[in-house]
């Protein structure tokens, strides 16, 4: 296909070589295309330091298409990508990413404590035995989340909940100072989601910038401090409250929502 003409950079938006090195992640003009078909067309967006971002949109409007593209899995067709004001090659051990649980193999022989552990191979180096004070390590955050009790418990033998406290706690271990997460709370029972909300606010306070898929409007407000409504186009970001306007809720989910349903979300924040 030919590539369309686009923007790559919004003049009032500081062009890619002149994104400060605190900015977590900045995107600029991002256009990804699976085939013909747009999934993100010149979306710009910083997400900021120590705060709690939602990346909200109905399906198929590129919500994890967004994360891959951050994380190098899928290639873009225009744009630029900055984590910490750098290319992802040299910030890669600054980001976390935990999957959406439908996306991984839970068949693979690897305990919870494996799995945390894997998150000190970028310190450790890959070639270098997993010592006593790693699994120490590993096990001190399994107990951050909750899962100490089962650590040594095969990843596919957990709960949805479980599996997703695991690989927060893997992004624990792994001290990134971005962490996103593909709908973390999607099947998981209400005590757990308070659960992860929990750890992962306590993330963002030291400064962590957590950037989190989220399919439930509703409960966005409570959850996010930070959002960006996307649909293929970024519609709307900014503070949550700016950002659920009915005007931007129509544009983004159009017939999808009824007009009472647009209202009411709109009112709730
Ligand atoms: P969301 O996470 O917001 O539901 P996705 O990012 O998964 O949306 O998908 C965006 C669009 O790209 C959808 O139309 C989807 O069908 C399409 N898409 C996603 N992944 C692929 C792929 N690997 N190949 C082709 N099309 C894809
Ligand atoms: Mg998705």
């Amino acid at each position: 296909m030919t590539p369309p003409p686009v923007t790559i950079v919004d003049s009032e938006r500081p062009a890619p070589w002149a994104i400060a090195p605190d900015v977590p992640l900045a995107l600029r003009g991002l256009t990804v295309a699976y085939r013909a078909t747009p999934a993100l067309w010149n979306v710009d967006w910083d997400a900021p330091a120590g705060a709690m971002s939602a990346i909200v949109g109905p399906n198929g409007a590129g919500k994890s298409t967004l994360l891959k593209s951050v994380l190098g899995l899928v290639p873009t067709l225009a744009g630029e990508v900055r984590v910490f004001g750098a290319p992802l090659a040299k910030a890669r051990g600054d980001v976390a990413y935990v999957p959406q649980r439908n996306a991984v193999d839970w068949d693979f022989p690897a305990s919870a404590l494996d799995v945390v552990a894997m998150g000190l191979y970028g310190r450790i180096g890959w070639c270098r035995p997993v010592r006593r004070r790693h699994r120490e390590a590993a096990r001190a955050r399994l107990a951050e989340v909750g899962m100490a009790d089962l650590a040594d418990r095969q990843i596919g033998e957990l709960s949805g909940g479980q599996q997703q406290r695991v690989f927060i706690a893997r992004a624990l271990a792994q001290q990134a100072r971005l962490v996103m997460l593909d709908e973390p709370f999607a099947g998981v029972d209400a005590a757990t989601e308070h659960a992860l909300v929990t750890v992962l606010r306590g993330l963002a306070a030291t400064g962590v910038a957590v950037v989190a898929v989220h399919h439930d409007l509703a409960t966005l407000a409570d959850t996010f401090d930070h959002a960006l409504l996307l649909n293929v186009r970024r519609i709307a970001a900014g503070p949550v409250s700016e950002v659920l306007t009915e005007e931007a809720l129509q544009r983004a989910y159009g017939g999808r929502l009824a007009p009472t349903q647009l209202r009411a979300l709109a009112r709730a924040v």
